[in-house]
């Protein structure tokens, strides 16, 4: 608006100006033709110019570069806040996250340290303790601490995924059968738990990631299919590849994930059937926000397809260079 203000002005002085020069040219030239020849019939190419006519260009010239001003003014005003919508919509998209992020995060803590507080202030209310009484209040408030401290170890896991890309984390050429072995190892004391069964089914193949992240991913989608499966049931985890990807499968016969939940138990904080979730299979809805983060670091795809009652099978779709 400054520049087209400007040029407008401008215009205006110069276009002014060359008016008034040619009304004053035309009255030089009336007065010496009347000198020449005495007075001159009044005749509109002798006559002096018509003041009505300078003003009434003046004037259009004002309302012309007034209207021009205007539609500028509502072009590029109408251009702004398109452009600023789309500049600033992912900006307020981040920051909505980060609030809801918080929400959640403060909602989730609050539960177990209301329950701490309770639990102590009874205590301290009753006059008479006995040991067993203490012992009691003391495992319950250990359980609880373990609850906030998984919370807080999940948040930092996540944060620090959200914040890694692929260039400040070390990646290497790792062999996919030798991650598999090492997960399973690490899970197997919660699959005996249950009775569970994990077969190994994945093949030799040189994958190249990062080896902790990689862990991590397969280590919550095996804790995950143990957490949600009942007791005697059986867990696989297979592979199949070609020469450019590895499409790394774990499948359980678990409860299964409703078919509106599939694209929703990958966003932070969800859980998708509460009632059935929130007792015995503790969780705080990070653990596949955290295996999504890893596996997008990797360039790669995760999935499920989930049948209820019959089971579940995430897909891990990684790039082999
Ligand atoms: P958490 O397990 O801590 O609740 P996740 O992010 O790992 O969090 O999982 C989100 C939700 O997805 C879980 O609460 C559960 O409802 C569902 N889910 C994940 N894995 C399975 C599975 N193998 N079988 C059935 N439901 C699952």
């Amino acid at each position: 608006m400054f520049v087209s203000i400007s040029f407008s002005v401008v215009i205006f002085i110069d276009i002014n100006r060359e008016l008034s020069r040619f009304e004053v040219f035309q009255n030089i030239r009336r007065e010496r033709l009347e000198s020449e020849f005495g007075q001159l019939p009044t005749h509109p190419l002798t006559s002096a110019v018509d003041r009505e006519i300078i003003s009434e260009a003046r004037g259009r010239l004002i309302a012309n570069l007034l209207l021009l001003n205007t539609l500028i003014l509502a072009i590029s005003g109408g251009a702004a806040y398109f452009l600023a919508g789309r500049t600033l919509g992912p900006i307020k998209k981040m920051l909505d996250d980060q609030a809801q992020f918080i929400g959640d995060a403060s909602h989730e803590l609050k539960t177990p340290l209301t329950a701490l507080r309770s639990e102590i202030e009874v205590y301290l209310r009753s006059k008479t303790h006995s040991v067993e009484e203490a012992d009691e209040i003391l495992k319950s408030n250990l359980e609880e601490v373990v609850r906030l401290q998984n919370l807080s170890d999940s948040l930092m896991i996540l944060t620090s995924f959200e914040r890694t890309n692929i260039q400040n984390v070390s990646m290497e050429m790792l062999d996919l059968k030798q991650i598999v072995s090492f997960v399973i190892k690490r899970v197997q004391p919660l699959a005996k738990d249950k009775n569970i069964v994990i077969t190994d089914k994945s093949k030799k193949v040189e994958l190249f990631g990062n080896e902790k992240s990689l862990i991590e991913l397969f280590v919550i989608l095996l804790d995950n299919a143990i957490k949600y499966s009942d007791r005697g049931k059986k867990v696989v985890i297979s592979s199949v590849n070609d020469e450019k990807y590895v499409s790394v499968k774990v499948t359980d016969q678990g409860p299964g994930i409703e078919e509106a939940d599939t694209e929703r138990i990958f966003g932070r904080f969800y859980r998708a059937d509460k009632s059935r979730t929130s007792t015995d299979k503790v969780g705080y809805g990070l653990g596949l926000s955290i295996a999504k983060e890893i596996v997008k670091l990797h360039n790669g795809n995760i999935s499920v397809k989930s049948k209820v009652g019959k089971g579940s099978e995430f897909i891990v779709d990684l790039l082999l260079k």
